[in-house]
């Protein structure tokens, strides 16, 4: 080797060093980076969450409910914890580690509402109780035949005999937490916050899925609404109370912004009298089109919500792991396009792309002329 050559290759060696050490530096920043990547792919990323007081997470978790919540004053919130299938576990999971919590805070979940004893909202509890501090746990007047039995519950439609509900009960109880069993008052009251239950209005349902609460969260005067799997009987016992003529209450307490759509999308729920007296601006659909064998969602629904004045209806299925944030002046603002299931940019693909590239560019620049020049 001549020493002009080998000059030049330790050179190319120690810029190789240089840029590598820089490339895998970027670590630091990985999520950041991915949150950009997948946001040009996805260009529906309408806007920065960061200023916002109170974050609400959709986490992409298939055709099933997960619904973070960082109030404004840093409590947590987890409602419903995905299906019972590992993809949809990990999803959960990974999210929580690394969108939720944030870098060196304590992982306690203050609040961990389920809605109802289905798999697609149960499925990942158990996990979610093994693997952080859950500090409070609001369920529904669902119980195993164990604690029928011991609480003396003959009623059959309070009885779920699923595995994974039981299990949900197994880790509950290893948990040694404050348990409730919702109903119309569970409402939680802070000094810049609340939560209020206005549903289950009855005790016992023939249709689990209307166990599901029906909640309001109150911040900076906007609303949202959170809905479980809720069909149109909860709906219409909703608006039976809420109105102002016929109702125990004023109808405008039900006048939300934000609408967590009931029963992913399904034609069981969201019935046009529930639409136009709850008037949501934006809409949320925690659903997975392509992989359910249900209509979730609905065309009819879809359209529905079109010509009723929703904004914009955001998808767990097309959008990713949804963000919608409120600020203190009450701006809604959003963030979209990351995903925990199926495709999406990674910082390790980018580093090995980006990195191979760089090497090869680094080894060859200018390698070429020299050998055309040597054979002249
Ligand atoms: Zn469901």
């Amino acid at each position: 080797m001549e020493a002009k050559e080998k000059r030049s290759f330790i050179i190319r060696f120690i810029v190789a060093i240089v840029f590598i050490s820089a490339l895998l530096s970027t670590y630091f920043v990985r999520y950041e980076i991915e949150n950009f990547l997948n946001g040009i792919f996805y260009p529906e990323v309408s806007s920065d969450v960061t200023n916002s007081e109170l974050k609400m997470h959709f986490i992409d978790v298939g055709n099933a409910d997960a619904i973070a919540i960082e109030m404004p004053n840093g409590e947590h919130m987890v409602i419903d914890s995905g299906d019972k299938n590992n993809e949809s576990r990990t999803a959960l999971i990974n999210y929580l580690n690394n969108n939720f919590f944030e870098a060196g805070e304590e992982r306690i979940i203050d609040y961990f509402v389920l809605t109802h004893s289905d798999a697609d909202h149960s499925g990942g509890a158990e996990i979610l109780f093994q693997t952080y501090e859950i500090e409070k746990c609001f369920r529904p007047n669902q119980y195993t035949p164990d604690e029928a039995e011991a609480l003396g519950i003959v009623d059959d439609n309070q009885i779920v005999k699923t595995d994974v509900f039981k299990n949900f009960v197994k880790a509950l109880n290893n948990e040694n937490c404050e348990v409730e069993f919702f109903d119309v008052d569970s409402d939680i009251v802070e000094d810049d916050f609340s939560i209020d239950f206005i549903a289950p209005l009855e005790k016992s349902f023939s249709v689990k899925n209307n166990y599901s609460p029906v909640m309001i969260l109150t911040y900076a005067g906007v609303k949202t609404m959170f809905t479980g799997d809720a069909e149109k009987e909860v709906e219409k016992a909703i608006l039976n109370l809420y109105d102002d003529y016929t109702g125990e209450y004023a109808k405008s307490v039900i006048d939300i912004d934000i609408l967590k759509v009931g029963h992913h999308g399904s034609t069981t729920s969201s019935t046009q009298d529930f639409i136009d007296a709850i008037t949501p601006s934006y809409a949320v659909i925690c659903t997975d089109e392509e992989n359910n064998s249900y209509e979730h969602p609905s065309k009819t629904i879809l359209n529905r919500l079109q010509s009723s004045g929703v904004k914009k209806i955001y998808r767990t299925d097309l959008n990713g792991n949804i963000i919608i944030g409120v600020a203190s002046d009450g701006t809604i603002s959003a963030s979209l396009g990351t995903f925990t299931i199926g495709f999406k940019v990674e910082w390790y693909q980018l580093v090995i792309v980006v990195g191979g590239a760089g090497l090869v560019l680094i080894f060859t620049v200018g390698t070429k002329k020299k050998l055309k020049r040597r054979k002249k």
